[in-house]
């Protein structure tokens, strides 16, 4: 392909990682087009409401970095030191990550860093073009068409290489796999989540402890919180999708209001619209997604959610996608074979994925079962000597 001598490239997904790659490869010269389903979210700014927020760890920071938008993330992020385990009785006991504070994660908004993302990609000189919604893709002509979700008109665009950053439903895998097998499957958990808020105190302070990730371990179940810059927390409750208590049998505020008083009695009187927050929000599902193989020849290639979608209890979906994007920039440097250049990436990142995908399933049991239990927090106190 006489394209890939060239360095044009198409990005499908302006989200975390399509944001992020655009960034770090229109800085090394690269003619980027990226295409996002939704508005440009920069128009209206961040408008309150509802903050989701993630943890970002050393791996996430390290790509912001070289893009150069670290800066401008950790001014709006909150330091987290270690889990602060809320028990049924009340006490409350703070595990640190790590000895100090070099070995720390970090909470950050997700619109924020989105905004943020889009902006430092934009001055790099990524052409964004929003309200593009991947519909199909003709991998013979190479070409790609878009739908205006605004008033439903199509559009195309002639690509040399599409990159999936479009998500756990990407578009793009959907039409790789009309081409190839790609091993794909889906393994959905069981168990669903749903978002409240801790509001800041009638003085505008955190209602809690701000520095740490709290966690209400309780067996099957569970809820944990993460600090906003704005004073809120942003607070995921963990059900069963069957069983009791599970999302079927607390169906309505009341319901939620009634579990609350029996299993996280300390939490209750933080959450003033439990009920509100509880019937608004929709559950959402939590799978894990594999697949064999992420990249079409020289024509496609997926990263992020859109290649190995997790489960998010070690926080570390985000991070692992902004891995994948230094991994492909790198290996989109080396040579003009966009092909080998894709095989080296999914021979590098994918082992990878599937060990941090395994480390996520694991840390459910940990968090929601372990962290109270007597024997670990024996051992950890031991660690800490
Ligand atoms: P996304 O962020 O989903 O972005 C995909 C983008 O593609 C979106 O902008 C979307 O609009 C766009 N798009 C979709 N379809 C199309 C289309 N057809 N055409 C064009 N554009 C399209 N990770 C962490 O590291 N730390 C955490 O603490 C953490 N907590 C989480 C908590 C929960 C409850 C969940 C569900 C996930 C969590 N994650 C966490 C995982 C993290 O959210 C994802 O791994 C991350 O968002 C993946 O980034 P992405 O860019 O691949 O996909």
């Amino acid at each position: 392909m006489n394209a890939s001598t060239s360095k044009r490239i198409t990005l499908i997904g302006a989200g975390l990682a399509g944001a992020l790659l655009a960034t770090l490869l229109a800085r090394r010269g690269w003619v980027v087009d990226v295409y996002e389903k939704r508005g440009d979210p920069r128009l209206k700014g961040y408008q309150g409401g509802r903050s989701i927020n993630l943890a970002l760890a050393e791996r996430g920071r390290h790509a912001l970095r070289l893009a150069g938008a670290d800066e401008a993330v950790m001014a709006q992020a909150v330091m987290m030191r270690g889990r602060m385990v809320h028990f049924l009785d009340g006490r409350c006991d703070l595990q640190r990550y790590g000895r100090d504070d070099s070995e720390v994660i970090w909470s950050v908004h997700r619109g924020e860093l989105n905004l943020i993302l889009l902006q430092i990609a934009q001055e790099a000189g990524a052409n964004l073009h929003f309200h593009r919604g991947l519909a199909e893709v003709d991998f013979d002509a190479r070409i790609a068409r878009f739908a205006d979700d605004r008033d439903g008109s199509l559009h195309e665009a002639a690509f040399d290489s599409l990159v999936g950053a479009d998500g756990a439903g990407s578009a793009l895998r959907a039409a790789m796999s009309r081409h190839a097998d790609l091993g794909e499957r889906t393994e959905f958990l069981g168990h669903s989540y749903k978002e409240l808020e801790i509001p800041p105190t009638p003085d505008g302070g955190f209602s809690i402890e701000p520095n740490a990730l709290h966690i209400w371990p309780r067996g099957r179940y569970m809820c944990i919180a993460l600090p906003n810059d704005e004073r809120t927390f942003t607070v995921t409750l963990f059900l069963p999708n069957e069983g009791e208590p599970s999302f079927a049998s607390v169906r309505d505020g009341a319901q939620a209001r009634a579990l609350f008083e029996r299993d996280f009695a300390d939490a209750l009187p933080l959450i003033p619209n439990l009920e509100q927050d509880f019937e608004r929000n929709p559950a959402g599902l939590l799978a894990t997604l594999y697949l064999d193989r992420w990249y079409l020849d020289e024509r496609a290639v997926l990263l992020g959610d859109a290649a190995h979608a997790m489960v998010p209890f070690h926080g570390q979906g985000m991070n692992c996608a902004f891995e994948d994007c230094v991994a492909l920039a790198q290996h989109l440097e080396r040579g003009d074979d966009r092909a080998a250049a894709f095989a080296a990436f999914q021979a590098q990142r994918l082992p990878n994925a599937r060990a941090i995908q395994a480390m996520a399933l694991e840390n459910y049991l940990e968090m929601r079962d372990r962290v109270d239990d007597d024997d670990y927090l024996l051992q950890r106190a031991l660690e800490r000597e």
